[in-house]
């Protein structure tokens, strides 16, 4: 059934208004989207983002957001990215910030640079531990966990923010149901919103959603969506972040990368788990670019999200 309406989609793939007589044919409305970009660490990364920054924003983000290196190791990187993006861009732009190898003083200063640069939105994690540490350890005088950054970020009344979710579960999280538990705990500090970790299955996020709902989980979650340009790295990665990976979909890249059509499944297999999202009322997707603009173009028109303005003083 879903090679059935891959091969379905890869068809059309190249052809935005067909794609958008499909969705028209099965009623959906075309979402909102938006993109995480990594700051980058040299000159050629710079312009990489900027042309990821070129192709993207025509489809009209609500939101881009930035990053911030694994063990705090992008701090300045990532405040001369959000920054700039901020000032030149025109768009609405989100600070990533985590609670690694910093104290409680530091982690608000920074998030106070970014107040006074203009950027309202912060996306508040805990943060994984620095490379070779196995587990996150809070440092002297730094925050013990996301909720006491989200409280701390919600005191100074500075930030809309949004925080992480786990459909599949986090690798700390003793069940299913601490990792809600512990979302909603999120909100009540003070989150707006949450953007999920990816996953490959629509169902994933949905009994997720269900869960939260329950819980008496009220803010949008917005599911993460990470277009596949690299099957292996996108594998073993899901597998060090928990998320389950559907023998199906090993089977589908097998078979691709043997035709060398991997992009083209890739757009196809995004486009289908987007739509099965919409399909079950999601309006809101966050994509997880990689500072690779191309599949989450193809992916957006194929759903829908076309060119909306021009990118005005880029460059
Ligand atoms: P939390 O939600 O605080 O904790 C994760 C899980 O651990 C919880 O779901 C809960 O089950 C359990 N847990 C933790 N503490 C407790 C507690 N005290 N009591 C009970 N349960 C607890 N990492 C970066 O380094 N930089 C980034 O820019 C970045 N961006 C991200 C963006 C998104 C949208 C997501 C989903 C993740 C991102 N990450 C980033 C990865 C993130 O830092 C890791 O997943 C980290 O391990 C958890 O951070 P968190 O804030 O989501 O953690």
């Amino acid at each position: 059934m879903i090679e059935l309406k891959v091969m379905k989609l890869s068809h059309n793939l190249s052809c935005a208004t067909r794609m958008k007589f499909i969705k028209k044919a099965i009623n959906m409305s075309t979402p909102t989207v938006s993109f995480e970009f990594f700051p980058p660490q040299n000159l050629e990364a710079s312009f990489r983002l900027w042309d990821t920054v070129q192709t993207l924003a025509p489809l009209d983000p609500t939101f881009v957001s930035v990053t911030y290196g694994a063990g705090g190791t992008t701090r300045d990187l990532t405040r001369d990215a959000v920054a700039t993006l901020h000032k030149s861009s025109g768009l609405n732009v989100a600070a990533h910030l985590t609670c690694v190898n910093a104290t409680k003083e530091e982690t608000l200063a920074i998030a106070a640079d970014f107040a006074k640069a203009g950027v309202k939105e912060i996306v508040a994690l805990r943060g994984d531990a620095p490379k070779g540490e196995a587990t996150f350890t809070p440092c002297d005088g730094g925050f013990a966990n996301s909720l006491e950054l989200i409280e701390a970020l919600a005191a100074t009344g500075d930030f809309k923010i949004r925080v992480g979710a786990y459909p599949d579960r986090h690798p700390e999280a003793p069940s299913a149901q601490a990792d809600v538990d512990w979302l909603k705990a999120k909100i009540d500090a003070g989150a707006d919103e949450a953007i999920t970790q990816f996953f490959f299955e629509a169902d994933t996020f949905l009994r997720f959603r269900d869960e939260c709902a329950k819980a008496g989980i009220d803010a949008p979650i917005l599911p993460g969506i990470l277009p596949i340009e690299n099957w292996k790295g996108t594998r073993n990665f899901a597998k060090r972040c928990g998320t389950a990976v559907p023998v199906w979909l090993e089977d589908a890249f097998e078979k691709a990368e043997r035709d060398g059509r991997s992009d083209l499944l890739a757009t196809a297999i995004c486009t289908e788990l987007c739509s099965d999202l919409m399909s079950e009322g999601v309006d809101a997707l966050h994509f997880y670019t990689l500072n690779r603009p191309e599949l989450t173009r193809d992916v957006c028109h194929a759903l829908g999200v076309v060119p909306q303005v021009d990118l005005q003083n880029v460059a």
